[in-house]
């Protein structure tokens, strides 16, 4: 049994054979699927898919990249988005100082109304960060009590074990299964197994042996082996542990 948390099936990568993959990934034992929502009308496809597919979740949130366009209309959007069904957190929603797409004033004002809006609804937040670890873990901190999972991990041990000390879970996408990964490797070991979710983020980050090509919900399979590697236990304890662990967090029935 294996969750796959984090993918994004509503963008165009998957127009031609959507169904296909999903049924693919029932077919390898992917259980359920949380689909993430990055944009206002990504989180409108996002609410769509979880109707249309009995084991799709979803999320609602806007990607920091997107911050610059958010307006007062998105927020009222998100806030009937998130009163839906079957919608399971608000994210990805953070801060991006790698690529900085939006001014970082902005984003930090968005990631501060979407937490405000996932306490609103009693709803735990997916977490998107890079190159902003001092400015995400300070407006974390400042919202606390929160429920979160920082997703794609890439920060170093002592991020780690600030998300850690917040209680929060952490996810590893295909991308430890790269050569180069050594560092994300030692981050999956210091992160205790009741705290770790499983996914692909994909279309993005195709495990090693499928790079360049998109990314797709069965393969986190190859995720869970690697991490069950590097775990020494075996893969259905992965799976066993890391849905339990879904399943909680995103308060799945
Ligand atoms: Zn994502």
């Amino acid at each position: 049994m294996f969750i796959d948390t984090h993918c994004h099936l509503d963008f165009p990568e998957f127009n031609q054979d959507r169904d296909q993959v999903i049924k693919r990934a029932k077919d390898q034992g992917i259980d359920y699927i949380i689909n993430i929502g990055s944009s206002i009308e990504g989180s409108k496809r996002s609410v769509e898919l979880s109707r249309e597919y009995d084991n799709i979740y979803a999320t609602i949130g806007i990607h920091p990249h997107e911050a610059d366009n958010f307006n007062n209309e998105d927020e009222i959007i998100l806030r009937e988005l998130a009163k839906k069904d079957k919608v399971a957190a608000i994210g990805e929603i953070g801060l991006d100082y790698f690529k900085n797409y939006s001014k970082s004033d902005n984003q930090r004002k968005l990631f501060v109304s979407l937490i405000k809006l996932a306490k609103d609804f009693n709803l735990p937040l997916v977490i998107h960060t890079r190159e902003a670890k001092e400015d995400t873990l300070k407006i974390l901190k400042e919202a606390m009590p929160l429920k979160a999972v920082v997703h794609c991990f890439s920060g170093d041990e002592n991020f780690l074990r600030d998300c850690l000390d917040l209680g929060f879970l952490i996810s590893f996408t295909c991308n430890i299964t790269y050569k180069k990964a050594g560092n994300l490797r030692d981050m999956v070991k210091l992160t205790p197994l009741d705290k770790l979710l499983l996914e692909t983020d994909a279309p993005y980050l195709s495990p090693e042996g499928f790079r360049g090509k998109r990314n797709e919900p069965m393969q986190v399979k190859l995720l869970a082996q690697e991490l069950a590697g590097i775990k020494g236990i075996d893969m259905e304890e992965v799976g066993r542990i890391t849905t339990e662990n879904a399943i909680k967090f995103f308060n799945l029935r």
